[in-house]
């Protein structure tokens, strides 16, 4: 079967036409790790994870809700629109024009889709980041659903799970991006407060300040297999250090070894992990505590 799909390579990739029966193209994905075709469907019912060499793919934010139970998923806060406070143009293209092009080639306003539902019958809130809009930089309205999501979280007294990959904050925002990494870490303050876990899942690639600042402190770390965790990338790191990076640098794996995450779960594994992480914080809850006023003035902070 292997040798089959071998001699059709040529077919694929030049558009020509093949023998035989033709195969539609858009039937096959090749995977970026073994660089072997896999049929589509099989593709899917894997998870998006790779049949030949277990390599996971990226998922959009909206193909990740299906590891929720089937239709528990309810979506929060999605008026929330991104804005252009700068007026930032690079390259001759604006940030505003940007925008639009993202909103319209993922569908979603930014890149964060937030929510509340349930896992294995266990009510939680949720966040998911979408790389395909910007890298799932972190902006305003990206730090503003966070910070939601979680006094939602504390407020219902239920568990925030957080999946997260991003390139880091979104610099067209400038200051305002950076200001959201301590409004989301006050917030996550007040989930703590009422007893209620973060659990946070990095998938790949999550680097920047988002690896920086709220994932890292969440009360269990979890990474999918091969994924790619760091603050700056290897590269720079390399240049800076004028010295080589053992192999394996800032994959899960190479964090869990030096402590930094708490475990590596597969895909398909994910759903009876977390279910079992809720059940287990489940019983737990605490009055909520008044908010000091230090968190009250980060509160304030604007989202835009
Ligand atoms: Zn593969």
């Amino acid at each position: 079967m292997k040798e089959f799909f071998r001699r059709r390579k040529t077919s694929f990739t030049t558009g020509g036409q093949p023998e035989g029966n033709p195969v539609p193209d858009d039937m096959w994905v090749k995977c970026n790790a073994c660089r072997e075709l896999v049929y589509k469907k099989e593709l899917t019912d894997n998870l998006k994870v790779c049949p030949k060499c277990g390599h996971h793919m990226r998922m959009s934010a909206r193909e990740w809700i299906d590891l929720l139970d089937g239709g528990s998923f309810s979506e929060m806060d999605a008026h929330l629109l991104p804005t252009d406070p700068l007026g930032f143009v690079s390259l001759g293209e604006s940030y505003a024009e940007k925008l639009v092009k993202s909103q319209q080639r993922t569908g979603m306003p930014d890149a964060l889709l937030s929510g509340v539902g349930m896992i294995c019958g266990g009510r939680l809130a949720l966040t998911v980041g979408d790389f395909a809009f910007m890298g799932s930089s972190m902006g305003s309205v990206y730090g503003e659903k966070l910070s939601r999501a979680a006094e939602r979280a504390a407020d219902m007294g239920i568990p925030l799970l957080t999946i997260n990959t991003s390139g880091g904050a979104r610099q067209q925002e400038g200051v305002i991006a950076l200001m959201q990494m301590a409004k989301v870490t006050m917030a996550l303050t007040r989930l703590a407060d009422v007893g209620q876990p973060h659990i946070a899942l990095m998938i790949d690639p999550c680097y920047g300040g988002v690896t920086a600042s709220y994932p890292s402190v969440a009360d269990v770390i979890i990474a999918e297999p091969g994924a790619n965790i760091g603050f700056a990338g290897k590269r720079l790191i390399e240049q800076i250090m004028r010295q080589k990076l053992p192999a394996g640098f800032q994959t899960a794996e190479f964090m869990l070894e030096h402590g930094m995450i708490d475990m590596v779960v597969e895909r398909n594994q994910l759903r009876d992990t977390i279910g079992r992480l809720i059940r287990l914080y489940g019983a737990r809850r605490r009055p909520v505590t008044r908010r000091d006023p230090v968190e009250e003035l980060i509160g304030a902070i604007p989202y835009m």
